[in-house]
């Protein structure tokens, strides 16, 4: 055996034992008569001692050896006398009487220490010894956690995992797919999964009644801090389920996990808001529920004063941040540039300050007389003491502009703090959305979600009025998971495939066989999807998945580590009978 204990371990109570441990050098003091090592592992960190006088060979030894060296000591656990309360270990350390160097190591390019010197590139290339801090190490912990809690939690609930295949046909999830050629089927190409979502419904075809995996999806979209081109999904299906069968036992699954990971109880249900509530009140479908500051509307209310701005405009919003009257005038241009950024997209910002003794105070002041504005703050909630920021413009661009500024007055204020969790459900998403560009509905979820049984109706008539029973689990303003009842009725979904705009022959080219398989009785079924990499982003309190990811990609969707992705031989491409187009 190379080691008795790890070097997380030890305790005043191991006192006078003999023990081995192996790690890592982290850092090494030379005191003249003494070295002392901190040595570390997956576990911590324990103190080695060498003492000049009563091993100098020893001693001398331990001196030579460099950071990140791998070795084994063996001695006796003592006392310290200048004890560290900081770390577990800190009451003992280990008198050092054999040293085995088991490798060597170069100097590492960055210091391996929670608080690192590295840049984030220089840390992706040598992404093995950033693993080795503790940030990221009690990041992949966490991870492990919530997927074996995951685990147990669906498995007591009669849920099976089953391995859905990475070679597929492509599956629609409304991004592009990742594709791999063939060689022995010269010319053609498998997709990677945007998701497993053919082959789950395939399960409930068969039988399989509660299904789950932690699995590898694909997806080649543009990278932000909370994508990646493959990320992790726990995905999941059920038969015999309405909406809400699938919304309790997924909210059970959310509880679950906060209770055994972060001993978090929600007392209340996780609230229902639909998504055309949400939009009205957050100007978001993903609204962060860690605080209020809900929209108001004021359309009816501000015009006819000759201030086109706003009486030109189809939509009028305002939010009110409590206890912001008295924000300076550095304060409300910062706003005004905050809003008018092209991806917040605003024109301009009205404020209105409803002072403290009553007086109040606006950048529409020619327009409005005081009893005016009253009415108005009046109307938007507000108290002596707020400041009342206001947007107008086209309805869904204004509150979209909106929810920035409320996100951002949340910032400001302290109000989104990443200790606090704010979970709920967002139903009753729209079936379908238009495209301008391409002038053709697309799905808004993907094209299996079945529409409202009430509004079925309207897939002939006014096809944008459908409801699908749709339904998405957003916590602290990100969508961790979402998913839809199925259609199981071949009918429906060959017509859900023509108002989608698939010929006949397209949807038996691209989806014949779940087409097929609905023929040989598929029962009613639905399910959901989580993002797994954002959950324990959300869990770890990282504001990128990127964190909670053993092995990312970088912005450009490229793995820097192992340099890749890059070009093949000649021989290789000629094999899969493709040939490269050099620009
Ligand atoms: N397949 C869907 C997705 O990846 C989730 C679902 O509908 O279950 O978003």
């Amino acid at each position: 055996m190379y080691r008795t204990h790890t070097c997380g371990e030890l305790r005043l109570a191991d006192q006078e034992k003999n023990v081995t441990l192996c790690g890592w050098i982290q850092r090494s003091r030379d005191l003249g008569g003494m070295t002392f090592i901190d040595l570390r592992d997956r576990y911590g960190v324990t103190q080695l001692v060498f003492n000049m006088d009563t091993d100098a060979l020893l001693c001398n030894e331990a001196r030579r050896l460099g950071r990140e060296f791998v070795i084994t000591a063996e001695g006796r656990v003592t006392e310290r006398s200048n004890k560290n309360p900081k770390m577990p270990t800190g009451d003992i350390e280990i008198l050092v009487s054999r040293l085995n160097i088991l490798n060597t190591s170069l100097t590492p390019p960055f210091t391996i220490e929670d608080e690192s010197d590295g840049g984030d590139e220089l840390r992706m290339k040598y992404r093995y010894l950033d693993l080795r801090r503790n940030p990221l190490k009690n990041n992949l912990l966490l991870r492990h956690q919530m997927a074996y809690e995951t685990r147990s939690y669906l498995n007591s609930q009669r849920f099976i995992e089953v391995e859905t295949p990475v070679l597929i046909k492509s599956t629609p999830e409304g991004a592009r797919d990742f594709v791999v050629p063939s060689r022995v089927n010269p010319g053609q190409f498998y997709a990677l999964p945007q998701s497993p979502q053919t082959f789950k419904q395939l399960l409930m075809v068969a039988g399989y009644d509660r299904y789950m995996q932690i699995v590898k999806c694909f997806r080649d979209e543009d990278l932000r801090a909370d994508r990646q081109p493959e990320f992790t999904q726990i995905d999941c299906e059920m038969s015999f389920v309405h909406q809400e069968d699938i919304l309790a036992m997924f909210e059970g699954l959310v509880r679950h996990l906060f209770q055994s990971i972060k001993g978090i109880a929600f007392n209340e249900p996780f609230p229902r808001l639909t998504y055309a509530e949400v939009l009205e009140k957050y100007g978001n479908d993903k609204p962060d529920l860690r605080f209020g500051m809900e929209f108001v509307e004021m359309t009816g209310k501000a015009k006819g004063r000759g201030f086109s701005v706003l009486d030109s405009a189809a939509y009028i919003g305002a939010i009110v941040a409590p206890g912001c009257s008295e924000y300076s005038r550095k304060q409300l241009d910062e706003l005004t540039e905050f809003v008018k950024k092209p991806q917040v997209g605003a024109k301009g910002l009205i404020y209105i300050r409803l002072g403290t003794d009553g007086t109040v105070k606006s950048s529409m002041d020619k327009f409005y007389t005081a009893e005016d504005m009253l009415e108005m703050a009046a109307t938007a909630g507000a108290v002596p003491g707020d400041l009342i920021l206001i947007l107008a413009g086209d309805r869904i661009p204004t509150q979209k502009a909106l929810s920035e500024l409320r996100l951002e007055m949340g910032n400001r204020l302290g109000l989104r703090s990443k200790g606090v969790f704010r979970p709920l459900w967002v139903v009753d998403f729209p079936l379908l959305e238009w495209d301008g560009a391409t002038d053709r509905f697309y799905a808004m979820h993907h094209p299996f979600t079945s529409p409202k049984a009430a509004d079925i109706g309207y897939l002939d008539t006014d096809p944008a009025r459908i409801r699908a029973n749709a339904y998405d689990c957003v916590i602290n303003g990100v969508e961790v998971g979402g998913g839809s009842i199925r259609i199981h009725e071949e009918q429906l979904q060959k017509k859900m495939f023509k108002t989608l705009g698939f010929t006949d022959e397209e949807a038996e080219r691209q989806f014949g066989f779940l087409m097929s398989a609905f023929r040989y009785g598929a029962p009613p079924h639905g399910g959901i999807a989580f993002g797994f990499d954002r959950l324990v982003s959300l869990f770890a309190g990282e504001d990128s998945i990127r964190d909670v990811i053993a092995f990312p990609k970088n912005n450009a969707a490229r793995d820097v580590m192992a340099d890749c992705p890059s070009e093949i031989a000649d021989e290789q491409l000629k094999e899969l009978s493709i040939r490269v187009q050099k620009s």
